[in-house]
């Protein structure tokens, strides 16, 4: 399909919940997972005479969330009520921010891998809101559920600029905000838990026109490839539509994931008037602006600046770096490992192949991972001193996985210690060389090629323990 006559122009809007222990205005459980309707009270059920109280907790997050975006922030911001009716809504409004959001202009760079160009996303706004409950449509036939556990969660709402052209430049931007959302250690980011949701703003206009054209709104989708899917089905609606020289109709759309199509919301939300006033109940939100500036000088290390100063301190390149700093707890256990060993080659080789597939086999999480960084590098040292062999290491290593012991004890149990003793080895080239009379005979005759395949008979009869570098050098002396 070409779109080759218009031009896709995006903004994203992004929810995110907030990592706290309790709600935003009362002491509720924040969880995800309690049983429906157990984390509420009075004030998060609405119920007559009960009154908000912000939490501090929330603001703080919010406000290294900005200042990680490179926002501004207004040190007065004031809380509004965005009033709409909606079953799962049992104040009637929202708590939110409308004219006095807490952060302003802010931007991402996203998209900074070999196969996407780079692309610089402005943050329009940063501003703190609640949550709604949910509505369960499933659970019982012909009829809505409504679980308000979520009702009065800290949000923050992310809002980009118009400045995404491509359903790709979406999802590099999603991926970037996310993983610095991460580092910033602010919110879960999991899609699955509803902790981060996106909308879409959607238009299409001729390349070259400054004006924008009318846009849609694209709800629900539940992951980034969604978003992008979604985007690419949107466009492709919108140009056919001005193609056939009919207009863009300004509203709200839902992403069919199981039909990979949008379709109308049946509610008119494009329509909706919220009558946004200050919240009465609570006093603006005025922040002491040395209180920013040392949230600012705690801000923790961010992706790119981690990303640097791993490839200059342990020789990395530029796609290494990218691998390991994709999350925090990973790129914190390449640089434990990295800095216990004094070998970040070694280390960057050990934790994107074994120890990634460890975890990939057993489904679990690096901050949780029985093998710490300690005994990874231990045993780092044990290859690299020549105490194993790289060979018998991974043995080690998984021996390690299973049992929590430490190399050096699995290595000596198992009897794994490097031989590096020349009568040992003689013997082993020696049975080798009987057993396999055809490959010997063409060796010793010259034929070069097959030293490795000698090479791999001794290793394997000696199960690893042989030095290959003794074991290379014996049999090349009887070659001659
Ligand atoms: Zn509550």
């Amino acid at each position: 399909m070409s779109h080759d006559r218009y031009e896709m122009v995006v903004g994203l809007e992004v929810h995110v919940q907030l990592k706290t222990r309790t709600k935003a205005f009362c002491a509720c459980s924040a969880d995800f997972g309690a049983p429906p309707n157990v984390n509420t009270c009075p004030v998060c059920l609405a119920l007559p005479g009960a009154l908000p109280v912000l939490n501090e907790h929330a603001v703080e997050l919010a406000v290294r969330a900005a200042l990680g975006l490179g926002c501004k922030i207004d040190p007065v911001s004031v809380f509004a009520r965005k009033n709409y009716f909606y079953p799962d809504l049992p104040k009637g409004y929202q708590i939110s921010q409308f004219d006095r959001p807490l952060a302003t202009g802010g931007w991402v760079v996203a998209g900074k891998t070999e196969k996407e160009a780079e692309i610089r996303i402005g943050i329009t706004r940063l501003h703190m809101e609640e949550d709604a409950g949910k509505s369960i449509h499933d659970r019982y036939p012909g009829e809505t559920a409504i679980d308000l556990n979520r009702a009065g969660v800290p949000l923050i709402e992310i809002v980009s600029e118009p400045d995404i052209r491509t359903s790709a430049g979406a999802g590099a931007y999603l991926r970037t905000l996310k993983q610095i959302l991460q580092y910033l250690d602010v919110s879960d980011v999991s899609m699955e838990e509803g902790s981060l949701r996106v909308d879409a703003n959607i238009s299409a206009r001729p390349p070259g026109q400054a004006k924008l054209g009318t846009k849609t709104e694209v709800k629900n989708m539940n992951s980034f490839s969604a978003v992008e899917k979604a985007l690419e089905a949107e466009f492709a609606r919108q140009c056919a539509l001005l193609d056939s020289g009919k207009k863009v109709e300004q509203q709200t759309l839902l992403w069919d994931a199981a039909r990979e199509a949008v379709r109308p919301s049946r509610t008119k939300e494009g329509s909706h008037d919220y009558r946004y006033f200050p919240e009465p109940d609570l006093r603006p939100l005025i922040l002491d602006p040395k209180w920013i500036e040392q949230m600012r000088k705690e801000l923790p290390e961010l992706p790119d600046a981690r990303k640097r100063r791993l490839a200059t301190e342990y020789g990395l390149s530029p796609i290494e770096v990218e691998q390991l700093t994709a999350y925090p707890a990973l790129a914190e256990y390449f640089e434990a490992v990295a800095r216990a060993s004094g070998d970040g080659k070694a280390a960057y080789n050990w934790v994107m192949g074994e120890v990634q597939a460890a975890l990939r086999g057993s489904n679990e999480e690096i901050s949780r991972f029985r093998v710490r960084p300690a005994d990874l590098a231990q045993l780092l040292n044990l290859v690299r001193d020549g105490t194993i062999s790289h060979t018998a290491a991974k043995r080690v290593f998984a021996q390690m996985v299973d049992t929590g012991k430490p190399a050096a004890q699995v290595a000596a149990d198992e009897g794994l210690l490097q031989v590096g003793d020349e009568t040992a080895i003689a013997t082993w080239v020696d049975e080798v060389l009987e057993e396999h009379p055809e490959e010997a005979r063409r060796y010793l005759a010259g034929e070069k090629k097959l030293q490795g395949v000698l090479v791999g008979f001794v290793m394997k009869k000696s199960k690893g323990r042989a030095d290959p570098k003794r074991v290379n050098q014996l049999l090349s002396s009887r070659a001659r």
